[in-house]
C-alpha cells in the first residue's frame, strides 16, 4: 500500500495550452485511485500563500478543451529562496498533502528539485511547455498546440506574401530552442529557418532567397526563433531587406503561440502524462519527470530533466533545406 493518500497539483512557469487536459487526467486518475486532490492556484506563490483547494471529479469538467490553465500560473521568485520554500512546506503540512504533482518548465522543475531535496516531500514532473526543451521527453504539453497555431497563421501569411510577392519574416517563440521554429517552418514550407542551435549565416539566406527569386518563386517565408543569435525578426527582416533589396515584411507571433483549444494529440499526451504521472507516484517512484521518448514513456531523475540536451534532428534539417531548393 502507497503511503501516498492526499497530492497536490499545480501550473507553474509559462501557460501553454494542453495544461487543462493535464490537471484533468492527473486529477481524474487520482481520484479513481482513491486518492485525495487539492488543486494549487498560481504555481509556487499559491503554495506558498496557501490558494489550497479541493479538487472533485467535476471540477476538471468540460475543460479538455479549453487553453490556459484553470490552476493558473505565475513566476514566484521568492520559491527561490528558503524563506519561501520553507511556507511552501508548512501549507504541504498543513492541508495533509503528501505529494506535489508540478506541471511546467525547466524552471518549475528547479523548484521542485530544491524543494523536495530540502523537505523530502514526493514530487513528479510533468513537462509543460511550448518550447519542448526538456531532457528525457521528445515531447512536452503545449508543443503541438503552439506549432499547429504557428502554422496556421503562416499559411494565412503567404496568401498575402504570394499576391505581393514579398518576403515574410516570422518570428516564432524559442528564446533557447528551435523546435517550434524548425517543426513549423517543414509544415509551412519555409525557405530557410534559423534557430539558436546552428550558426546562422546570412549570406547562405540571401543565396537562397535570390535563387528562388530566379526561378519565378512568388513568395519566400523564413522562420526564425526569437534566440537566433542574429538577433530575432527584426534584425533578420533588415538584413534581408538591405542585401536583397526584396520587399520584406515582418510578423512576430509572440503569445499566440501559447492560446488556444489544444489539438489532438495534445488531448492524448495530456491525458497519457497526467496518468502515468499518477501511476508512477503510485509505484513508489519519486521525484521524476515523467516524459516520452521514441514512443516509450520515460521516468527521468528531476535533477536530470533540468539539464538541457539539445534535440534537433540533424535529418529534419536536412529535409527542410532538400525541400526548399
Ligand atoms: P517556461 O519554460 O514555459 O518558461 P518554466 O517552468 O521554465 O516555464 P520559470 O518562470 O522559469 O518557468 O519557472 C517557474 C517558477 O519555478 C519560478 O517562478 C520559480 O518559482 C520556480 N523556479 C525557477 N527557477 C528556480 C530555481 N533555480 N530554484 C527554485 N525555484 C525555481
Amino acid at each position: 500500500m502507497s503511503s501516498i493518500k492526499k497530492i497536490g497539483v499545480l501550473t507553474s512557469g509559462g501557460d501553454s495550452s494542453g495544461m487543462n487536459p493535464t490537471i484533468r487526467s492527473v486529477v481524474r486518475t487520482a481520484l479513481s485511485r482513491g486518492l485525495e486532490v487539492v488543486g494549487i492556484k498560481n504555481g509556487y506563490e499559491g503554495l506558498m500563500y496557501d490558494y489550497i483547494e479541493p479538487m472533485n471529479a467535476s471540477s476538471v469538467g468540460g475543460i479538455i478543451n479549453l487553453g490556459g490553465t484553470i490552476l493558473y500560473s505565475a513566476r514566484a521568485p521568492e520559491f527561490i529562496e528558503p524563506a519561501g520554500l520553507a511556507k511552501a512546506a508548512n501549507n504541504m503540512r498543513k492541508h495533509n498533502i503528501d505529494a506535489l504533482v508540478v506541471i511546467g518548465g525547466d524552471g518549475t522543475y528547479r523548484g521542485a528539485l530544491d524543494f523536495s531535496t530540502i523537505y523530502n516531500f514526493p514530487v513528479i514532473g510533468i513537462p509543460g511547455t511550448i518550447d519542448n526543451d526538456i531532457s528525457g521527453t521528445d515531447y512536452t504539453i503545449g508543443y503541438d498546440t503552439a506549432v499547429n497555431v504557428a502554422m496556421e497563421a503562416i499559411d494565412k501569411l503567404r496568401d498575402t506574401a504570394t499576391s505581393h510577392g514579398r518576403c515574410f519574416v516570422v518570428e516564432v517563440m524559442g528564446r533557447h530552442a528551435g523546435y517550434i521554429a524548425l517543426e513549423v517552418g517543414i509544415a509551412s514550407g519555409a525557405e530557410d529557418i534559423l534557430i539558436p542551435e546552428t550558426p546562422t549565416v546570412i549570406e547562405n539566406v540571401i543565396e537562397l532567397l535570390q535563387r528562388g527569386k530566379k526561378r519565378g518563386k512568388k513568395s519566400s517565408i523564413i522562420v526564425v526563433a526569437e534566440g537566433d543569435e542574429i538577433g530575432g525578426g527584426i534584425e533578420t527582416a533588415q538584413l534581408i531587406e538591405g542585401k536583397t533589396g526584396f520587399e520584406t515584411r515582418l510578423t512576430i507571433l509572440g503569445h499566440m503561440q501559447r492560446g488556444g483549444s489544444p489539438t489532438a494529440r495534445e488531448r492524448l499526451m495530456a491525458a497519457r502524462f497526467g496518468f502515468i504521472a499518477i501511476n508512477a507516484l503510485l509505484d513508489g517512484r519519486r521525484n521524476i519527470a515523467v516524459g516520452i521518448w521514441k514512443g516509450e514513456y520515460t521516468y527521468t531523475p528531476i535533477a536530470d530533466a533540468v539539464k538541457k540536451h539539445p534535440k534537433i534532428e540533424e535529418t529534419d534539417l536536412a529535409l527542410l533545406q532538400a525541400l526548399s531548393i
